[in-house]
């Protein structure tokens, strides 16, 4: 086990070969449980394909997620020599907008899988996009299936030119995005230099994973814990439990929950079944504040600081981008938004600037409407008090889906804040 832990998504258009890639790095690194290996190498080599374990991990991947027991790809752990790695959703697989906005597995790095014999396609424009809006720090780019096109050098030059345009265009650092040759298929530059491109001296996959840098540690932001649930245990009173996203809870602090606007002394703060003094972002915590009753307070409540307590927004400005919306979306929409524990909904008042993902400059100003594809910047009015905070002060409270028809059809994140007076 390594010291550091990262979030990696893996992303791309469909059938690039991201679960293929999945399985390789989990086979390569040896994290495929022996046994199943094992199994898989006597049933290769009873139907006379000794040899061909990785081929039977990858059938067996693919069966157990066709009859919807999931080995799923997300959610796979591996390790690299310096960060255990633990693969969040990727497209496609579920929610992953979703998961990735609202869910407890915020990717730090991503992987993006373009599969040599396609090139650029739509889906590669609208994950880099989403990577990028919502703040990925690194993207490592493994342009997959170099075994189709015979390991050219000259196709994948071709590939590395259109990436690099698509990260210019949506304004992606592109100074450290390192591109690899890879096939996940036959394992090339995957765990070690491949023989079948002898013109590239640069990193396998692997080495640049391992070479990544350390997730951001959370900032010196005020505490902000979603409350997921709120129990009642005999002997305590009142525990509401949830993820510390920011700053430290401390034993004796005085804490707000927002918006339902009651507060008190915290008493008790529980960790794995027992008392802790205090505790930090990425702990799940139960807690016990004096005064607060069952139901004072609620899921989708945020606790901070009562000197510096969660926002409540009476609106908000957010830079949304459309995902999948099958008509058009104007103003006076009221979908469902999926903001780190709170589901509220909120009225899209006004669409205040459609930008140019192109460029990132304003395309037109308040047009009549949006839709898929489209980056937009939106003024948001909850129906219901939510508490939310701008990006840029507190990325992880800073960032939305929103929900309709049971899809995630756009995410955002929030630029402004203008709270009830
Ligand atoms: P995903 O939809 O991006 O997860 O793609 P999959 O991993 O399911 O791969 C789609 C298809 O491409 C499958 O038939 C894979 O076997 C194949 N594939 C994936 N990677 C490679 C590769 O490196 N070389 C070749 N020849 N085929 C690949």
């Amino acid at each position: 086990m390594s010291e550091q832990h990262q979030n990696l998504a893996i992303i791309g258009h469909v059938d690039h070969g991201k679960s293929t890639l999945v399985g390789r790095l989990l086979y390569e690194t040896g994290s495929v449980p022996e046994h199943v290996i094992e199994q898989h190498r006597e049933e290769a080599e009873e139907k006379g394909k000794g040899g061909f374990e990785f081929a039977y991990v990858m059938d067996n991947l693919a069966e157990e997620r066709e009859r919807g027991v999931t080995i799923d790809i997300a959610h796979q752990e591996f390790s690299t020599d310096a960060y255990d790695f633990t693969i969040v959703d990727c497209p496609g697989h579920r929610d992953f907008v979703k998961n990735m906005i609202t869910g407890a597995s915020q990717a730090d790095n991503a992987v993006l899988v373009v599969a040599a014999d396609d090139g650029v396609a739509p889906q590669t424009q609208e994950h880099v996009f989403l990577a990028r809006t919502l703040g990925i720090d690194e993207l490592i780019i493994g342009i997959n299936k170099m075994d189709v096109v015979d390991y050219k050098e000259d196709t994948f030059n071709d590939v590395v030119d259109e990436v690099n345009q698509l990260l210019k265009q949506v304004q992606f650092q592109t100074d450290d995005a390192s591109f690899i040759p890879i096939s996940a298929f036959e394992g090339d530059n995957i765990a070690e230099a491949s023989e079948n491109t002898p013109w590239y001296d640069g990193r396998t996959l692997l080495e640049a994973l391992n070479d990544l840098p350390a997730p951001e540690p959370p900032t010196d932001a005020p505490l902000r814990l979603p409350i997921q649930d709120v129990y009642t245990i005999s002997g305590i009173g009142t525990v509401p439990v949830g993820r510390i996203e920011t700053g430290v809870m401390n034993i004796g602090d005085n804490v707000s929950f927002q918006p339902s606007d009651v507060g008190g002394e915290v008493k008790t703060i529980e960790m794995h079944h027992e008392e802790v003094p205090k505790a930090e972002p990425g702990d799940n915590v139960g807690f016990n504040v004096r005064g607060i009753g069952k139901d004072d307070i609620r899921r989708g409540d945020v606790c901070g600081p009562a000197d510096d307590p969660p926002s409540v927004a009476e609106t908000f400005q957010a830079q949304v981008v459309v995902m999948q919306h099958p008509s058009v979306i104007t103003a006076g929409y009221t979908p469902v938004f999926h903001a780190h524990t709170a589901q509220v909904a909120c009225t899209i008042e006004s669409i205040d600037k459609k930008m140019d993902p192109a460029s990132g400059e304003v395309a037109e100003e308040n047009p009549d409407f949006i839709q898929s594809g489209d980056a937009a910047v939106v003024t948001i009015r909850p129906q219901k008090p939510l508490s939310i905070e701008p990006s840029s002060e507190i990325p992880e409270l800073g960032s939305f889906a929103i929900r309709d028809m049971g899809q995630t059809i756009a995410a955002g994140k929030v630029l402004e804040v203008h709270e009830k007076e």
